[in-house]
């Protein structure tokens, strides 16, 4: 497009022109927040071309001083925001301002609440800051010219907020963006200078450039002369300096929370922090925040993660994923290295072996500021961040083998020595908990908790006291194939391989042998009928209520797993589980002592099916079992 181009009316996409609708008219009770949405945009177009300059120092048009203004106008009620940052140009501005064309609008849309507050909290992290100016202004202005083009390239964007918005060419000698609010009539605070300076240093003073604006008028002198206000002096009205580069004592605790705010786009606090400057072979600072709460697209495999890349102060890039680990997605913030050349690249911070080892670094501080809030035991934070985070942690000891031990110490279970859902016993909790013989730490996994909290399974264990840890998350049972012990006790499965208990007794034993041979005849015939489908029937003492429950040999894949990998798709080898029977249970009474070989194979099969049902498991032919199932039920009417 050409710079010429005469005014021109375009529509905003749909969804924009819902969210304008939303923003002019619901969000209303926090209208300050326009301020920080402005300013962290102006400050990030002045990032940008920071970065760009380094390339290329023309953009500079010979004036590398960076700044914000922002100039207020009581009689006609505006607010303008400028910067000399890099500007945009007529296919930008559409690009940028009108179309929206970004996934989060519709999430956001999903997401809102209806709770005014908290929605308009959610503007933010949305990336839809830009529309907030909305909130206090009937009537929106940018003008903007990119750094690097001549003056007439200049672009003056116009909107009422409604369906349209108006773009036309208009010269602009200073590079970078203004953003002109015609307020609201009950918005008029935000053209006053008390207020709007207020507004700023509570959500500004973290962020490295200046905002600038007109000093006061100084008090009338004591002869009574107004003094000469001839002369426009500006100055600075937030700290203007980059948080993480000031020593940890002189940043307060309001001031991390902000700075928070601005690279998270979280509109919570966070749960803690952690900030360092390390110095020796490698030199760099590090500023990590533990979020309060999961992004909505922490499951989403794009999902932006990562830290604000610097390098000696100047912003290098966003979502530098390469300094944390994947199950660590969660954690936002800066690192600002001093060893970095500046056109560092993506592909660069792959392969260099400082990244890497800050990389170490970094993760080993993540896993101690989590030991330090899980030990503080203060308030519910760690419960807090195990219930947004605790199954991307999980991922952990697959992924990160070193740090095995560090974060089996931070993971969180249900476990039978309370039976709820609500995951918050650690293994050591268990280990000082396990019986004196007991040498084993066990587990159950199930598709859900209550499956597992009832698992068949359980019995012996619960008549004995022992606690076993009940899992049901999906990543469970990858957890445990990597997790193989926690304090010199191995991790077992107690739906996997024969039961042998430390802690039983020699009569345990006997009478263990006893029963085995008792249901020698019992367990022969059940084979013979479920041939086709178990790789072995044997007699169990683990039950206590149950007339059966299946096992997993131990060299097969455990049984979720096998959904899961199943639901996604992938063809798994046959495996067969054990049946075992509880000779002492009624239905296992009846079965021996059936005579018709009918009624005995319809009863195995349905003693099957069930133990296939308690673990919340498929069948493979469910018509078949309620046909059986049903004929027993009719017989009964009829004895
Ligand atoms: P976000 O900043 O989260 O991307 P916004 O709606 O606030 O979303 O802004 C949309 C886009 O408009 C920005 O990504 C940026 O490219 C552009 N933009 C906004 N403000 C400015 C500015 N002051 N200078 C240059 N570009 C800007």
């Amino acid at each position: 497009m050409t710079a010429d181009v005469k005014k021109e009316t375009l529509g905003f996409q749909t969804e924009a022109k819902q969210l304008l609708h939303l923003m002019i008219h619901s969000l209303y009770s926090n209208k300050e927040i326009f301020m920080r949405e402005l300013i962290s945009n102006a400050s990030d177009a002045i990032d940008k071309l920071r970065f760009a300059a380094l390339a290329d120092d023309s953009l500079l048009e010979g004036q590398g001083d960076y700044s914000i203004q922002v100039d207020l106008d009581k009689e006609a009620n505006t607010i303008t925001i400028s910067d000399n940052g890099v500007g945009m140009n007529r296919d930008e501005v559409i690009e940028n301002l009108g179309t929206i064309a970004k996934s989060g609008t519709a999430s956001f849309l999903e997401s809102l609440t209806g709770d005014e507050r908290k929605d308009s909290q959610l503007i933010g992290q949305f990336g839809v800051g830009f529309y907030s100016g909305f909130i206090v202004a009937d009537r929106v202005q940018v003008h903007t010219r990119k750094a690097g083009e001549s003056a007439d390239a200049g672009v003056l964007w116009e909107s009422c907020g409604e369906a349209e918005f108006s773009i036309e060419s208009k010269v602009r000698e200073a590079r970078g963006t203004s953003i002109t609010l015609f307020l609201k009539k009950d918005c008029e605070e935000f053209a006053d200078d008390f207020r709007v300076r207020s507004v700023i240093k509570k959500y500004s003073d973290h962020i490295s450039v200046p905002v600038m604006m007109l000093k006061p008028p100084a008090p009338p002198s004591e002869d009574g002369d107004a003094v000469s206000d001839t002369e426009i002096e500006l100055e600075a009205v937030n700290e203007a300096s980059a948080l993480w580069m000031r020593g940890r004592t002189e940043v307060k605790s309001d001031e991390y929370k902000a700075f928070y705010k601005h690279v998270s786009h979280d509109y919570e606090d966070p749960l803690t922090w952690s900030h360092n400057k390390v110095e020796g072979k490698l030199e760099y600072t590090s500023l990590l925040y533990i979020p309060a709460k999961a992004p909505f697209d922490l499951w989403n495999r794009e999902m932006s993660r990562g830290l604000k890349l610097y390098v000696q102060r100047t912003f290098i890039m966003d979502d530098a994923e390469q300094f944390l680990p994947l199950y660590l997605r969660f954690i936002k913030g800066v690192v600002d290295s001093n060893d970095l050349s500046l056109n560092v690249s993506r592909e660069i911070l792959q392969q260099d072996p400082a990244v890497e080892s800050m990389r170490n670094a970094l993760t080993k501080r993540v896993l101690d500021m989590l030991a330090k809030m899980a030990k503080a035991k203060k308030g519910n934070d760690y419960a807090t961040f195990w219930k947004h985070f605790g199954t991307v942690l999980k991922e952990g000891p697959a992924e990160d083998t070193t740090n095995q031990v560090k974060i089996a110490k931070l993971l969180r279970f249900s476990t039978t020595h309370t039976d709820l859902e609500e995951q918050d016993q650690s293994l050591e909790d268990y280990v000082a908990r396990m019986q004196e013989k007991q040498d084993k730490i066990y587990y159950v996994v199930a598709e859900n908790f209550n499956t597992a909290k009832k698992s068949p399974h359980l019995e012996v264990f619960r008549k004995k006291g022992i606690e076993v840890l009940l899992l049901s998350d999906r990543v469970d049972d990858w957890l445990m194939n990597h997790l193989r012990e926690f304090d010199g006790k191995q991790f077992q499965d107690v739906a996997r391989g024969a039961l042998e208990l430390a802690g039983d007794s020699e009569e345990e034993k006997e009478a263990q042998e006893t029963l085995t041979k008792e249901s020698e005849a019992l367990v022969e015939r059940v084979s013979k009928v479920l041939e086709n489908r178990v790789s072995e029937v044997r007699a169990t003492a683990r039950l206590t209520d149950s007339a059966a429950c299946l096992v997993v040999g131990d060299f097969d894949m455990g049984s979720q797993m096998r959904r899961i990998m199943e639901a996604a798709g992938q063809e798994m080898p046959e495996s067969k589980p054990i049946l075992e029977i509880n000779p002492a249970h009624p239905l296992a009474e009846m079965l021996d002592q059936e005579p018709d070989e009918d009624r005995f194979e319809s009863l195995a099969n349905i003693i099957f099916d069930q133990a296939t049902l308690v673990e919340g498991g498929q069948l493979d032919d469910p018509a078949d079992y309620v046909s059986r199932m049903n004929k027993l039920l009719v017989e009964m009417r009829q004895v």
